[in-house]
């Protein structure tokens, strides 16, 4: 293998004088930079393929910023990856296969020498907020209560990112509130005996590799719909065409789930809590400090999809609503993290299935647990419960803005919507 004196970022090589910089110096100088609108980010005579690793989103969710030095047949990484996803590369040691890749970060959690990091796109985020001539929405998931401090509200939050640029910012909590909707309508129709079970398919990119990679025997058993976040991009470009879609939240998978070719063009860019806070770190604006800029959105069970439970108690709460006197009961089962998902599964599987409806969460403790959200779980979970218990609608039933949204669509039921429009369909 040839030698290498420099440092690595994907396939590109830092030049002797900019080697003295971290990956995260360089990061925080381009952002900045691109934060007061300089179109020239790089330091000068920096590789112009190391801009590239910093400026294109659509490169995988997971880069190489050394090369790789342990020995082929120790290399944790590969060891940790349950997708397949990490291969022997051609000079530089290991490769992300990006087709295989669902972003998991168990690989970098396992390499010892810090070569592997997840790929960040707010640089480019910003430039679309200084240069793109259309709308730009901030779509935020839920566990985003509390994540840049207990005081700051989801209008303070809303304040932020529209002085960050953003046209507005829009709750996926409130296409939860549809999918719920959807699930519990689908659960409705094609449960009728104590044999029958259905397994959710929104929210989690992991849940859903898991079954369409390992257990696709069960992929009859889940209901074809997309994530509240694909969800939420086609709404938005269903009603505004021109518009740009961002989101936000604790999730790296979602970076992978973005580009799935089926559900691909729906959302433009997917960013972390903690890139957002990188990027107000480089600014001035304070969120606890903003002026509140509140607008009713989601329902109590569409904001607990941010912990592990609030997908099955949603989909309860609204078919209770929905058909109060069926016969057969949804009976929640759930599972978080991918050891405990693969154990329900495999109950399911030798028919200890102790349910009729399964949810599963690639993290522990769900979304608010997510890799890159900013606080504790437990705490992220305690201000999720403070937001959802202020919502004034307990389920999407009773929501006045999710049914604002079918009607701006054509729709004027919910029931209608689910039936005659294919927005939110997927096939697996
Ligand atoms: S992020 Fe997960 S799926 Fe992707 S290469 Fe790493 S371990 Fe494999
Ligand atoms: S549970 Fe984890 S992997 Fe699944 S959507 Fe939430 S943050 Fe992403």
């Amino acid at each position: 293998m040839e030698a290498y004196n420099g440092t690595y970022i994907g396939y590109c090589f830092l030049t002797e004088e900019l080697a003295m910089d971290t990956l995260d110096e360089l990061y925080f100088k381009m952002l900045k930079k691109a934060v007061d609108g300089e179109l020239e980010l790089a330091p000068e005579g920096m590789d112009p393929r190391l801009i590239d690793c910093l400026t294109l989103p659509d490169d995988g969710t997971v880069v190489r910023v050394k090369p790789c030095l342990c020995p082929p047949d120790e290399r944790h990484c590969a060891e940790a990856c349950e997708w397949d996803a990490l291969k022997p590369g051609n000079e530089v040691g290991i490769a992300v296969d990006t087709e295989k890749c669902v972003g998991c970060q168990a690989c970098i959690d396992a390499c010892e020498l810090d070569s592997l990091k997840a790929k960040k796109d707010i640089i480019p985020v910003v430039q679309e907020l200084h240069q793109y001539d259309g709308p730009v929405y901030a779509l935020v998931a839920p566990a985003i209560a509390g994540q840049f401090g207990a005081d700051v509200t989801m209008g303070k939050m809303r304040s932020t990112l529209k002085a960050l640029g953003f046209t507005g910012m829009l709750e996926v909590a409130a296409f939860a509130d549809i999918l719920t909707l959807k699930e519990a309508l689908e659960f409705d129709k094609n449960i009728n005996s104590e044999g029958d079970f259905q397994l959710t398919s929104c929210c989690c990119p992991m849940w859903i590799a898991m079954i369409k990679k390992l257990y696709h025997q069960l992929l009859p058993n889940v209901p074809g719909s997309v994530s509240p976040m694909i969800a939420g991009g086609r709404t938005v470009k269903a009603l505004h065409p021109k518009a740009k879609t961002v989101f936000i939240g604790p999730c790296l998978a979602k970076k992978a789930e973005k580009n799935e070719p089926d559900i691909a063009g729906a959302i433009d860019y997917v960013l972390t809590y903690q890139e957002l806070r990188d990027l107000l770190s480089v600014t001035d604006l304070k969120p606890a400090d903003m002026p509140e800029d509140a607008q009713l959105h989601a329902s109590t069970t569409g904001i607990t999809y941010a912990y592990a439970g609030g997908v099955a108690a949603a989909v309860e709460r609204t078919l209770e609503k929905l058909n109060p006197h069926r016969k057969i009961k949804l009976q929640t089962r759930k599972a978080d993290g991918v050891p405990g998902c693969k154990a329900m599964i495999n109950d399911i599987l030798e028919g200890r299935r102790e349910g009729n409806f399964f949810e599963g969460m690639g993290c522990i403790g769900g979304c608010v647990g997510g890799p890159r959200a900013i606080i504790p779980k437990e705490e992220g979970k305690k201000c999720v419960q403070t937001y959802a218990d202020s919502s004034a609608f307990e389920t999407p039933m009773e929501n006045p803005y999710v049914i604002g949204i079918l009607k701006e669509l054509g729709f004027n039921t919910v029931e209608d919507f689910l039936t005659k429009s294919h927005l939110y369909d997927r096939q697996f």
